[in-house]
C-alpha cells in the first residue's frame, strides 16, 4: 500500500510526515504518543485521500508491523457522524474527527504495548476496537477539560483551506450557517442547541417538546451553553453528555 512506500524513502525514526499542513494540536498529540510508544510508533503520516483508508471508510490506521500511524485529513472532512448523531457544526465535526482518530490509534498502540501478540491480527477483534473507542472517549474528555476547539487558522494549512473554500461557496446561499460556524470559533461551543437537542443522540434527555423548551430557557438564563447574538449553542461536554454540565442540564431540562 501507499503507506508502506513512504517507509522505503529512508525517513528517520520518530518522524512526522506532513506535506499538506495538519493541525498543530493533532501533530503535538501524536508526537507525544510516538515518544511514549516505546518504539511501537516510528512514524506518523498525514495525508489526504489514502486509498486503503478510503476503501474501509477509515479516518486513520495504526500499522504495528510498519510502526506507522497514518491520518487521512480528507476523511476528516467527509465523515459526518458528529454532525449527524450529535448535531455538531462542521468545524467541530472535522476537529473531533481528527482528535478522536488520533486518540483511537494511540489507544491501539497502548493495547499492543500491553499485549504484543495483537500485532499478529490482520483485523483486530471487535472487543479491542470497542476498548480503543472507550479509551479514546475518556482521553477526549480529558482534552476538553483544558482546551477549546481551535480557530480555523489554527487547524493547519490543509483543513483551513478546505473549510474556508467550503464556507465561501456556502455563503452565497446560506450565509446564516457560515456566520454560526464562525461565531463559535475558538470556544468550547460546538452545536446549535435546538439541533443538538432534537438529535437522537442516545442521551435521551430531550425526548419531549417541553424538555427542549426547558433547555432553551436554561440557556437564556445563562445556566447551560451560551447565547451569541440570536443563536443558542451547547458546549462539547454538553453535547457529548460528559462532565458536570450534564447534570445541570438534565435538571434544568426537567427530564428526570
Ligand atoms: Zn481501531
Amino acid at each position: 500500500m501507499g503507506k508502506e512506500q513512504l517507509l522505503l524513502t529512508g525517513q528517520k525514526n520518530g518522524e512526522i510526515v506532513d506535506s499538506l499542513g495538519a493541525p498543530p494540536d493533532i501533530i503535538r498529540i501524536l508526537s507525544t504518543g510516538m515518544e511514549e510508544s516505546e518504539g511501537l510508533v516510528e512514524m506518523v503520516v498525514f495525508d489526504a485521500g489514502v486509498p486503503d483508508l478510503k476503501d474501509t471508510n477509515s479516518l486513520a490506521a495504526y500499522l504495528p508491523d510498519s510502526k506507522l500511524i497514518v491520518i487521512d485529513l480528507a476523511q476528516a472532512m467527509t465523515q459526518r457522524s458528529w454532525m449527524n448523531e450529535r448535531g455538531m457544526l462542521l468545524i467541530s465535526n472535522v476537529w473531533f474527527n481528527l482528535l478522536f482518530a488520533a486518540l483511537h490509534e494511540l489507544a491501539h498502540v497502548s493495547q499492543v504495548m500491553d499485549e504484543p501478540e495483537l500485532k499478529e491480527f490482520e483485523t483486530l477483534p471487535k472487543e479491542f476496537e470497542d476498548e480503543a473507542n472507550r479509551m479514546a472517549h475518556s482521553a477526549l474528555e480529558g482534552w476538553m477539560e483544558n482546551h477549546v476547539i481551535p480557530y480555523l487558522n489554527e487547524m493547519g494549512r490543509w483543513v483551513e483551506k478546505e473549510l474556508k473554500s467550503l464556507f465561501n461557496e456556502l455563503y452565497v446561499s446560506m450565509p446564516k450557517i457560515v456566520k454560526q460556524e464562525l461565531a463559535i470559533q475558538g470556544t468550547n461551543l460546538v452545536a446549535l442547541a435546538e439541533d443538538a437537542a432534537r438529535k437522537d443522540n442516545k442521551i435521551g434527555r430531550y425526548d419531549t417538546e417541553e424538555s427542549v423548551e426547558a433547555l432553551l430557557k436554561a440557556i437564556d438564563a445563562g445556566k447551560v451553553g451560551a447565547k451569541i447574538g440570536e443563536e443558542r449553542y451547547l458546549t462539547a461536554a454538553e453535547v457529548l453528555g460528559i462532565g458536570a454540565d450534564c447534570s445541570l442540564k438534565k435538571e434544568e431540562a426537567g427530564n428526570e
